[in-house]
């Protein structure tokens, strides 16, 4: 783990190999409950002291220094994610997007001032944001580093300690990262990162008296074990997704195909807010798909490490399985599979399914892989009513030149957020991010996410 600024070892091991090669690229302590508790009492000695200039200036130099090191964060990412370091590297330019989002809002954590009447004087309540306290962060395996800075950047805006547990595949970038930020000003002991099996670690972390609150990312099933046993703290749950892009028979179906292949194939498919459904106009559905079809014929797979490659691995090979049956099931239930979808290791090459049944496992359930599942729609209504008929609510794209269907289908959509002419993998810093239904609960976006670390003092003084 690494506390107080030191990375501690420990005989116990997670080994990690880089998925493309199978070789191993380095080993993190699998801690001990034990060692949990040693995190937390670090952090939970934080004094929550520091200036929002300062934790200003920590966030920004950090972005900087993760600016200068792109190349070396890159080639970690692809080494334990199995990412192609085209992405990983765009991936560190998230999180330096992210981190410099963080150093501003870090300056302007503001509450407001209400006038009011009481017993016949007047007087002002004054909204004040305090920080939370210590927060434990969770985090999946896709994206090790941005998943991290989209945490821990708005913990800090919001002078909160923060204990993170990133997940056991990829838990080497994160402790880089937090090297980083020390080695940035970051007080030794307002972070720290326990790595190792969530089996014994996870619940004496998020069960700790000492944890005030806890923000995690990662699927459904896990999300619904943590909250199970959190009790009485505050919760952000950032969970799966089944996001629909929903090409009306007016759209462009060029730019709708790009879309959909950049939001079904980007980090091989494995994305909260990826395209996993294409809803298409039956009318136009024939050559959107062939349009589609060149978009992934375009995709160069192979060498992770050559900077010329599209598309990286899944992040091992019983993940690239999975995918794999799950495309031979969607055949079974009457898919065709018009492109690719050819397995070796864990790599996977992208899949372009045409005729996809609303029941099929592989859109009812998430399904993270390079896969662009086409499902044909009668009409506007009826692409609501598929959008809607899973489990999920993160986020939604439409293409469409008529903005009455946008609104329709805006409205009728029960996600996080629908965006017209992008796909659901829309992302910036600045705006809100997260689902309804069993997609989460809470917001993150940095702004956002400063809120739901904070909690509001009121003080009221006469006037
Ligand atoms: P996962 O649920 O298997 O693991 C996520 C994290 O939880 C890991 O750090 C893991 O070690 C930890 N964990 C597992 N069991 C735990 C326990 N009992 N207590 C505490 N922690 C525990 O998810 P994953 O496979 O790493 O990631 C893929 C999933 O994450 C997908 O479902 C994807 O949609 C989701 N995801 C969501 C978002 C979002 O913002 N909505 C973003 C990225 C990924």
């Amino acid at each position: 783990m690494y506390v107080d600024g030191t990375v501690r070892e420990s005989q116990r091991r997670l080994t990690i190999r880089n998925p493309y090669t199978g070789s191993v690229v380095g080993s993190a302590a699998s801690d001990s409950p034990e060692d949990v508790a040693t995190a937390i009492a670090s952090v939970s000695s934080y004094d929550h002291t520091l200036t929002a200039e300062r934790r200003s200036r920590i966030l920004r130099s950090a972005a900087d220094e993760l600016a200068r090191r792109r190349e070396e964060f890159a080639r970690r990412i692809a080494e334990e994610a199995g990412t192609c370091v085209k992405e990983a590297g765009l991936e560190v330019d998230r999180a330096c997007g992210n981190l410099v989002v963080a150093s501003e809002e870090a300056m302007r954590i503001h509450g407001e001032a209400l006038r009011i009447t009481a017993r016949g004087k007047d007087k002002v309540a004054m909204t004040i944001y305090e920080p939370v306290g210590v927060v434990c962060a969770i985090t999946p395996f896709n994206r090790p580093l941005n998943q991290v800075v989209v945490k821990v950047g708005p913990a800090i805006a919001a002078n909160n300690g923060v204990v993170v547990k990133p997940s056991e595949k990829t838990p080497l970038t994160a402790i880089a990262f937090a090297e980083l930020l020390v080695a940035c000003g970051l007080p030794r002991n307002m972070m720290a990162v326990v790595t190792g099996d969530p089996r014994e670690i996870g619940d004496p972390l998020v069960t700790s008296p000492a944890i005030d609150m806890v923000t995690f990312t990662g699927s459904v099933e896990t999300g619904e074990r943590i909250m199970a046993k959190v009790g009485l703290k505050k919760v952000t749950m950032e969970l799966g997704g089944n996001d629909p892009l929903i090409v009306l028979a007016d759209a462009n179906l060029a730019q709708a195909a790009a879309l959909a292949a950049a939001g079904a194939f980007a980090t091989a498919g494995q994305s909260c807010r990826g395209v996993k459904r294409i809803l298409v106009a039956a009318e136009v559905a024939d050559r959107f798909v062939a349009l589609l079809t060149d978009e992934a014929q375009k995709l160069k797979l192979g060498d992770i490490f050559d900077p010329a490659t599209d598309i990286g691995t899944l992040i091992d090979e019983e993940a690239a399985r999975r995918v794999e049956r799950r495309c031979a099931a969607a055949v079974r239930d009457g898919a065709i599979l018009v492109f690719g979808g050819q397995r070796a290791g864990a790599a996977m090459a992208p899949a372009v399914l045409d005729h996809v049944s609303p029941e099929s496992e592989i859109v009812v359930r998430e399904t993270f892989g390079p896969v662009a599942p086409v499902l044909r729609v009668r009409d506007v209504e009826s692409a609501i009513a598929v959008s809607n008929s899973t489990a999920y609510g993160l986020q939604a794209g439409v293409v469409t030149r008529n903005f009455e269907d946008f609104v329709r289908i805006a409205k009728g959509l029960r996600v996080g957020a629908v965006n017209l002419m992008e796909g659901p993998q829309f992302d910036s810093p600045h705006i809100p991010f997260g689902g309804v239904k069993k997609s989460g609960i809470g917001r993150e976006g940095i702004r956002y996410a400063v809120r739901e670390m904070s909690v509001v003092k009121t003080v009221v003084v006469p006037w």
